[in-house]
């Protein structure tokens, strides 16, 4: 058994005893993992583990790796649409009327939500949409979305078009948080700070948990706390959160969070999003917002009324009928979380993204430095790590050794050691390389 007390030692020799201790590295051998010469193209193609040494893929923030069971859950309705055309709405072995139901308890169990609370439906941007048509309702003296500055570009111009939908010039409606100066990332008593001196001119707060860039996770319950008590609605966006941090969205109170499941999730690129709205809105048929017949009373919807009858809870957001393959894929990837459990994969990576943090801790601040905080409790897996020399260089080391990880401009390279497949062997590699490039560049 893993345990957090344990003394990190840099040498492979003790990363690998880390692995045989690790109680979840068999969930490694559940997704395909992408070698070198596959990502040359000289693997045949085929769904199946590809010929070849294993990269080391720490991109899981970006697109997750494909879960072995997401072809066999495909073809399943591949083949049942074959076998049952239309009928297959109800006759299929996983009936495509209610399929979305299936994946909410496995949902709320990793967001910590009740099952009332969430949905899996449309994609990530399009349900923060739907969710600011609700909760940002700007009244004359507060109108204002208190957002992270340099949040994510589609979460910019979403807010900024939801500013402009309402009459309300965006430099003006959007108030952004800034690290002080000479920081990379926020304080928390910093945003409560905001919120007790504006607090009265803000409709919304609106944040990234995990932000993006600096791999920063806030603290949410004080945030959500001192929101409300301002009169604020606040959401999240939970693209890097979901399936990385332990949440506890109903517990921390806030009143609504988005969520894509392409990224720690593993649904398979553009994949379909999360939503979760806070039970004490599941009957709040007066929230306005934007309907569409998969959100209706399911008892009546095949009547074809003209008079829209919203579902409780989460579900009445829904738009449209979803699709199914991309629903098995994503059942597919939350059977592992729910076998798994998110505490113990949280309690895993704590660790993995720690061991990494210590690899580093002694190469000089002129060669790099980590801008995501070291507090656990204020991050998940991903280490943002600034190359303060030639990070595009270190690009090019990366590839050859067969590591794919990510770069922001000018110089972040993220990292993500995720729990449910990466080793601390390759962590300990990763930090080899960085090391030795260090040493001589
Ligand atoms: C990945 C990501 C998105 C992507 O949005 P899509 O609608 O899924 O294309 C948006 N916001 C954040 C914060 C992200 O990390």
């Amino acid at each position: 058994m893993l345990t957090s007390a344990v003394k990190f030692e840099n040498s492979e020799a003790f990363a690998r005893e880390l692995d045989s201790q690790d109680e979840l590295s068999v969930y490694r051998n559940e997704f395909f993992i992408p070698t070198r010469e596959s990502l040359d193209g000289k693997a045949p193609r085929a769904v199946q583990q590809p010929e070849g040494e294993k990269c080391i893929y720490l991109a899981g923030n970006s697109l997750g790796l494909q879960p072995k069971n997401v072809h066999k859950y495909i073809s399943e309705e591949l083949e049942d649409w074959a076998s049952f055309g239309v009928e297959g709405h109800w006759n299929s072995r996983h009936p495509w009327l209610p399929y979305h139901e299936f994946l909410t308890e496995m949902s709320a169990r990793v967001v910590g939500a009740k099952p009332i609370e969430v949905v899996v439906m449309n994609t990530l941007t399009g349900n923060l949409h739907l969710m600011m048509v609700s909760f940002y309702r700007p009244e004359k003296t507060r109108y204002k979305i208190l957002v992270e500055a340099g949040a994510f570009p589609s979460d910019q111009y979403a807010v900024a078009s939801q500013a402009k939908f309402h009459g309300h010039d965006p430099k003006d409606a959007i108030v952004e948080l800034k690290p002080r100066q000479g920081e990379d990332t926020l304080r928390t008593e910093d945003i409560l700070d905001v919120l007790d001196k504006q607090g009265e001119t803000i409709a919304l707060v609106l944040l990234g948990n995990v932000n993006y860039l600096t791999g920063q996770a806030f603290q949410v319950a004080p945030i959500a706390a001192k929101a409300h008590e301002k009169g604020c609605n606040i959401g999240l966006n939970l693209a890097h959160g979901a399936g990385n941090l332990h949440l506890q969205l109903h517990d921390w109170d806030v009143d609504f969070a988005v969520w894509c499941s392409y990224k720690y999730l593993n649904s398979g690129p553009g994949s379909l999003a999360g939503c979760f709205v806070h039970e004490r809105h599941q009957n709040n048929f007066d929230l306005p917002r934007f309907a569409g017949w998969w959100g209706h009373n399911k008892e009546t919807r095949f009547k074809m009324g003209p008079e829209f009858e919203p579902l409780p809870g989460a579900e009445g957001w829904q738009l449209s009928n979803p699709p199914i393959f991309q629903l098995a894929a994503l059942r597919a990837s939350l059977e592992l979380f729910d076998k798994a459990g998110m505490k113990n994969l949280r309690a895993k990576g704590d660790l993995l993204t720690g061991y990494l943090e210590f690899l580093l801790s002694d190469i000089s601040k002129t060669y790099l430095s980590i801008i995501t905080p070291s507090d656990p409790s204020q991050r998940g897996s991903q280490l943002s790590i600034r190359f303060v020399a030639n990070p595009k260089e270190m690009l090019g080391a990366f590839k050859e050794e067969g590591v794919i990880c990510d770069f922001r401009e000018p110089d972040i390279i993220r990292a993500t050691p995720v729990p449910l497949y990466n080793t601390f062997v390759d962590v300990y590699k990763f930090a080899q390389i960085i090391r030795r490039f260090a040493k001589n560049g």
